[in-house]
């Protein structure tokens, strides 16, 4: 769901809409890139997925960026496209190996490069949508995404194993990341940092908590773990299938590329990754949620709450706390919020069998997070 937020008090966006292709991105294997690049080799081990190895010394860490798994969500696009013209221009001196993936890329094109979420195709269910479709390969795929998803699945079958570690952010824009105020009302000097959902998989809570604290709490505001499981995501295969530290990252508020969606702080953190330096120089503290359970759509009859116990068609917002306990109800029954619980993606318009809203709750102690300042 793609929930608009009004300008005030925040920093005006200005109205830019990336477009993919910009026309650049380099499709061809690359035999005469710059030295100063510091790259091996560069090739294209399906379309739109670049596997970029360094000189000398072979890595034993990959980082693996992918962007458009939804292709109206730009900022992983330019993200991607970015890093690659940056390492094929020599920009980059190259010492972290690199798979550089581009999601969706027929939704991406479609409305002249404004991008749609996922093409609408028939037969294929809810597939259509590519972060559904990845784990076990389809053996008869039936449409775009699911052929989609055994072509990237394909390439990491062939390049995770030579790797001891492995990093996978996937970059989207599924919700407009609320003001850090609104979700913590005593903070105000972050206002529109990334919210991260973890995917733990091998690696313990804490592991993985340290991992965004030392690499990437210059960009997130908040990490939503979720329960150890399987799931059709990208980093969810990533971290079950290759044990990565896999994390889907949020960019604010969808289409837009600037400042107050982060992504140009990403992008600059991404790219002293592939210069080798993993770890920030400040780190800061960021919230801890954790992912409780999803509510699914069972009855057509299925409505949020408002404060007054009247239906809505006015969801809570992401993370953003609402007062009333009894917020939804379907076929009768209340449903009700515990403690401190919150909601993300709530969409009232979900088919029924689908999820409706997903339930999270701050951590308690932060999960040992330090908390950033307020001033
Ligand atoms: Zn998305």
């Amino acid at each position: 769901m793609h929930v608009g937020l009004t300008s005030q008090g925040r920093k005006v966006m200005k109205t830019y809409l990336y477009r993919f292709p910009s026309a650049t991105y380099p499709r061809e294997v690359h035999t005469n890139l710059p030295s100063s690049s510091n790259i091996a080799s560069f090739r294209e081990m399906a379309h739109g997925c670049f596997w970029v190895r360094r000189r000398r010394v072979s890595s034993e860490r990959l980082l693996v960026v992918s962007g458009g798994m939804h292709g109206d969500e730009k900022a992983g696009i330019f993200i991607v496209e970015t890093l690659l013209n940056k390492l094929t221009e020599g920009v980059i001196n190259l010492h972290t190996d690199t798979l550089l993936l581009f999601g969706n890329i027929e939704a991406a094109f479609a409305q002249d490069g404004k991008g749609v979420r996922a093409l609408k195709e028939n037969g294929c269910g809810h597939f259509n949508n590519l972060n559904r479709c990845f784990g076990t390969p389809f053996s008869n795929p039936k449409c775009y995404a699911q052929k989609r998803a055994n072509e990237i699945m394909h390439v990491l079958e062939e390049v995770a194993p030579k790797y001891k570690r492995i990093d996978a952010i996937d970059v989207h824009q599924s919700f407009a990341v609320p003001l850090v105020e609104e979700v913590r009302d005593n903070c105000h000097n972050r206002t529109e940092y990334t919210y991260a959902m973890a995917y733990p998989g091998v690696h313990p809570e804490h592991e993985v908590l340290n991992w965004f604290y030392q690499e990437y709490s210059d960009i997130v505001a908040g990490v939503v773990l979720y329960p150890p499981g399987t799931y059709p995501t990208f980093a969810g295969y990533m971290a079950a299938t290759f044990g990565a530290y896999a994390a889907t990252f949020e960019q604010g508020t969808i289409g837009y590329l600037d400042e107050v969606t982060y992504t140009p702080q990403l992008l600059a953190n991404l790219e002293r990754k592939l210069s080798g330096r993993f770890i920030i120089d400040k780190p800061l503290g960021f919230d801890v949620w954790e992912k409780r359970q999803d509510i699914i759509k069972e009855h057509t009859d299925f409505t949020f709450l408002d404060i007054n116990g009247n239906p809505t068609h006015t969801p809570p917002r992401d993370f953003v706390a609402f007062p009333q306990q009894a917020y939804a109800k379907q076929g009768g029954v209340l449903i009700y919020r515990e403690g401190r619980e919150r909601l993300l993606f709530a969409n009232p318009d979900v088919p029924v069998g689908d999820r409706t809203a997903c339930v999270i709750a701050r951590k308690k102690e932060n999960g040992g997070i330090a908390l950033p300042p307020c001033y």
